[in-house]
């Protein structure tokens, strides 16, 4: 028999295909490879990026045969007529060319770190994507940022940083970021705060009961320690820097806590430990 070999070429657009080093994979390299472009699009739109209902690879691949559609930042330009024209032999249904409107508007509004997943910045994950975004707070700081600062992030390691180094260095990128920017999608939403001081690194706050002080409940609580470099896990041990108590706290919480001698806190020694990071 005929050993299998990988292809060569791209069986889309003809390119001779390239593998990166330690990768399996062959890819293509042509930027106008609409295979690539279907890639690309899909990914943007999926579930762990913009999440763009209604947006499936048979739809994708009509618009970028059509040409309607060269980047992601291109989704965000098309019109009701347009979507009708291309779509209508598939689906007759106008409903569904509205609801993928109504779709494609709402990931107008899509958080900064569902943004960077969708755009590919290689080696990014959900996690350090949220830290990227909430250490710059917005693309153009990121864009901007040097290897050393984004390095510098708790939880982000040297290949990354490169990584978001390269892709904001790309040309391409960044005209499909200034397209993105022109059909008003935001660059800038972020979860909780923006460059919060990192003084709980390393540190482990419980948090319990209902909260209804200075915070309004417990997962701002929670997004607040995580915004400062701490974790917030479910569980008091041995390990646990302090317990946030508020109302109806849970009984095993306490007694671990006093058992294991962990401080145990209100919401007003919640507050200084998010100044300071120390417990006093
Ligand atoms: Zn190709």
């Amino acid at each position: 028999s005929v050993p299998w070999e990988f292809p060569k070429v791209c069986p889309s657009c003809g390119e001779h295909l390239q593998r990166s080093q330690g990768d399996a994979n062959t890819y293509c390299v042509n930027r106008h490879c609409p295979a690539r472009i279907e890639t690309g699009i899909s990914h943007f739109a999926s579930r762990n990026a913009l999440d763009i209902e209604g947006l499936g690879e048979r739809t994708v691949q009509l618009l970028v045969e059509e040409r309607l559609v060269e980047d992601a930042g291109d989704l965000f330009a098309l019109t009701k007529q347009q979507l009708l024209e291309v779509l209508v032999s598939d689906s007759s249904n106008e409903t569904l060319v509205t609801n993928l409107l109504t779709a494609i508007d709402q990931a107008r509004e899509c958080p900064l770190s569902n943004l960077l997943i969708g755009l590919g910045v290689e080696h990014l994950g959900p996690s350090t994507a949220e830290l990227l975004a909430r250490r710059f707070g917005n693309i153009e700081a990121i864009s901007l940022a040097e290897i050393t600062d984004i390095a510098a992030i708790d939880g982000i390691g040297p290949v990354i940083a490169k990584s978001v180094k390269d892709f904001f260095g790309d040309d391409h990128h960044r005209a499909v970021v200034e397209k993105l920017r022109n059909n008003g999608v935001r660059l800038d939403l972020v979860q909780g705060e923006v460059n919060a001081p990192q003084i709980l690194v390393g540190r482990s706050v419980v948090v319990t009961g209902s909260l209804e002080g200075w915070f309004v409940t417990r997962e701002e609580a929670k997004q607040a320690i995580i915004a400062r470099g701490g974790k917030s896990p479910g569980s008091v041990s041995k390990s646990t820097y302090a317990l946030v108590v508020g109302t109806e706290a849970g009984e095993t919480k306490l007694n671990t806590a006093s058992d294991l001698g962990v401080p145990i806190l209100g919401e007003a020694e919640l507050r200084d430990l998010l100044e300071t990071g120390q417990v006093f």
